[in-house]
């Protein structure tokens, strides 16, 4: 985990202006699934918690768009716990709190530094993405992975 102080950028983007490519958990396992696509793109997998069922939620990698697939139910209004499908290290914990509805947040951590936060709450759709470095590094990562024919 972090322990230091860091710089954190937020950075506005325009809805759906992002495709995700290269998402991990916090001990760097990659969470693209290459079999699922979500309209046409890799989804990014991770295992769900809720009560006794647990599947995989497949997630809209364009950020800002929540076509997500669910392996299981779960009601809306009603958090899960997310965890890496790899190690099953949670993607929670990090102690962040939704802005809008105080739910856990998760986290999925990007290449240089990056990382998307969004709310656990089926049907809240918060979600910001931070750059912890500099904004420089922000600015090179949107250029070299992220915008791409979304535009
Ligand atoms: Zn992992
Ligand atoms: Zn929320």
């Amino acid at each position: 985990m972090h322990s230091k102080k860091k710089e954190i950028v937020e950075i506005t983007v325009p809805t759906k202006a992002i495709r995700i490519k290269n998402a991990t958990c916090v001990n760097g396992h990659s969470l693209m699934d290459k079999k699922v696509l979500i309209n046409g793109n890799q989804a990014i997998a991770v295992l769900a918690k809720y009560g006794d069922e647990e599947g995989l939620i497949y997630l809209d990698p364009v950020y800002g768009s929540f076509e997500n697939m669910w392996e299981i139910t779960v009601p809306k209004g009603e958090c899960v716990e997310l965890f890496c499908p790899t190690c099953r290290v949670p993607l929670s914990e990090h102690g962040q709190l939704c802005d809008d509805c105080l739910a856990p947040l998760f986290a999925i951590y990007l290449p240089h530094g990056g990382m998307v936060e969004a709310c656990l709450r089926n049907g809240c759709h918060f979600h910001k993405l931070q750059f912890t470095d500099s904004e420089e590094i922000g600015q090179k990562l949107l250029e070299e992975h992220y915008f791409d024919d979304m535009f």
